[in-house]
């Protein structure tokens, strides 16, 4: 069976960022993927109970997804929310989905404090970033899901081969 990829919705252009956007990744490789049946879409924040349109949200202080899933960080909305466990349970949700579907890769959107695997904001709602995980990146990869970042997918695609 050919493998499948958990992917972030807002990639395929489903409008669920917190500004109510998507971002389209338009790559042939991704329609292909799309064509064959095996993309997953899935959104952590929505999952975790997050609604659209939000208020942005950074993990505080510097700190990474590793930081959140360890209980030492926060999730932390612009207007002073904390949304730390909504960001949690969706990570869970996205590992769970991984599971059920068997997908050993993920194309998350990068910069996300959920989605982000190569940098994601800095806490500070400055538009820095720094490098670091989202809490669905970290805890994917923490049980062994290869994470990739939507500008990486030629990348996916050449470790793909080894399951086509
Ligand atoms: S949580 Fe991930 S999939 Fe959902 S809007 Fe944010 S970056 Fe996109």
């Amino acid at each position: 069976m050919p493998a499948k990829i958990l992917v972030s919705a807002c990639l395929l252009g489903q409008p669920v960022r917190y500004d109510g956007k998507g971002k389209l990744l338009s790559h042939a490789a991704l329609t292909r993927l799309q064509e064959e049946g095996r993309v997953v879409a899935f959104c952590p924040e929505l999952a975790g109970g997050m609604s659209v349109p939000r208020p942005p949200a950074e993990i505080e202080a510097g700190l990474t997804g590793e930081d959140v899933l360890l209980g030492r960080a926060r999730v932390l909305e612009l207007t002073g929310g904390d949304v730390t466990s909504a960001f949690v349970a969706g990570a869970q949700k996205a590992l769970a989905v991984t599971r059920e579907s068997h997908c050993c890769h993920a194309l998350l959107i990068d910069g996300s404090p959920s989605c982000g695997s190569i940098s994601i904001y800095d806490g500070a709602f400055a538009g820095r970033r720094h490098a670091g995980s989202g809490v669905t990146a970290a805890l994917l990869r923490q049980n062994g899901i290869t994470v990739f970042a939507g500008h990486e997918i030629d990348r996916l695609m050449a470790e793909l081969e080894v399951y086509l």
